[in-house]
């Protein structure tokens, strides 16, 4: 393997990495493709624990609207029918459905039509609308204003405050009001956490998708492109990187900034332990976002109880620092002007293409990625 010479190097084996290496693949290019870590898969591996898959990088649902998306995906491996319907636990004690549909108001207000529904919501966008006139602003100017103009302060307090301000660590006050605006409000009672027409898990595992689409491709784990640089640049004609964009050029600009994820996973002697995949804690006294079961990802009703055996993980969120996985790149301006600074370096790369999450410095859900991969073979 060592003195062939391949196509493509491609650093990092998680989904873009992957990806590219099957389109490449079926071209009849060859591909090496190395991690750093002792597995592939990047943040979407899956470590089987009493015979379920742990997400261990985090829940990762895939949803899409691409048809030829979702084809593709479901080519390499069968997705099941999972949907997504978080429920959140308030600071109030009380369970709520998300997003914030019929169920929710109907648990917040106790109202029972859409109209009942309306009414309400009208009047806490008023007040909101009134604060907001008599400061002299039109445009919402943070995540709180434009929560409130959305759904009001009912919901904003039970709901969003606390949750948002421990995923970010920042005060509400002080986040761009667009990160709230990805959520649906919805006068139906429809608990689907997403708009998407197409959405599910992998039978079997994220790690089958992985496994699927390095199917041809040599990997090479645990070795880190930047131990031995110079190698790893002469094995290749080409280089895919999707590292850190601020580590390949050796920080010369700063570092760039992330949100991290810590987890703590346990197993538990109960076959069902909260009746869902994902239940939020909103409020701003439990020092965890949210609690995942991961059985939940993959079987359904009575079958939930043929495994005696449940793992869950609680999620902490805390700023990134070197050592740590990063996660959410933190897409301020600062950040912002700084990875500027590195893409017009990659721009002038000949022999290497940046892509995916890291290298692109952009919060990445799953399906885009794979569409980012397609479109470039489209076009090649
Ligand atoms: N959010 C919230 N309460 C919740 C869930 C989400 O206020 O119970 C807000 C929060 O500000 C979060 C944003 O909605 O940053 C987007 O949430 P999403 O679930 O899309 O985040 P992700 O799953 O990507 O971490």
């Amino acid at each position: 393997m060592e003195n062939m010479k391949y196509d493509y190097l491609i650093v990092g084996a998680g989904l873009y990495g992957a990806t590219f290496a099957h389109f490449a693949t079926r071209q009849g290019k060859r591909c090496l493709v190395i991690d750093k870590r002792p597995h592939t898969g990047g943040n979407i591996y899956c470590s089987e624990v009493e015979g379920i898959n742990v997400h261990q990088y985090g829940a990762h649902i895939f949803h899409t609207s691409d048809r030829k998306v979702w084809d593709f995906v479901n080519s390499i491996v069968p997705f099941n029918r999972y949907t997504n319907y978080p429920v959140a636990q308030a600071p109030d004690g009380r369970l709520y459905n998300l997003p914030f549909n019929m169920n929710t108001f109907y648990q917040m207000w106790s109202v029972k039509t859409p109209a009942e529904a309306q009414a309400k919501l009208d009047e806490q966008r008023h007040q909101a609308v009134e604060r907001m006139q008599a400061d002299g602003v039109s445009e919402p100017r943070n995540l709180e204003e434009q929560a409130l103009l959305l759904i009001g302060r009912d919901i904003y307090e039970q709901l969003i405050k606390g949750y948002t301000e421990k995923q970010w660590g920042r005060p509400c006050t002080e986040l761009p009001a667009f990160i709230i605006r990805r959520l649906p409000v919805r006068l139906t009672f429809d608990n689907n956490y997403f708009n998407d027409s197409y959405q599910g898990i992998p039978v079997g595992g994220y790690n089958r998708l992985t496994e699927g689409l390095l199917a041809g491709a040599d990997v090479l784990l645990d070795t880190d492109f930047f131990d031995n640089r110079e190698h790893w640049q002469s094995v290749a004609d080409k280089i895919v990187f999707t590292g850190k964009i601020d580590e390949f050029y050796g920080y010369r600009f700063g570092q760039l900034q992330y949100r991290t994820v810590r987890f703590e996973t346990e197993v538990l002697d109960e076959p069902n332990h909260q009746g869902n995949a994902v239940v939020n804690y909103t409020s701003a006294d439990v020092p965890y976002t949210r609690i995942i079961e991961h059985k939940h990802f993959e079987t359904f009703g009575a079958a939930v109880y043929d495994n005696p055996h449940t793992v869950i993980s609680r999620e902490y969120s805390t700023e990134w620092q070197e050592g740590m996985e990063p996660f959410y790149p933190v897409n301020d301006a600062v950040n912002q002007a700084v990875y500027k600074k590195y893409r017009e370096l990659a721009a002038k790369e000949k022999n290497v293409i940046f892509g995916g999450r890291l290298a692109e410095y952009k919060y990445y859900d799953m399906a885009p990625i794979i569409a980012a991969v397609m479109a470039l073979f489209n076009k090649e």
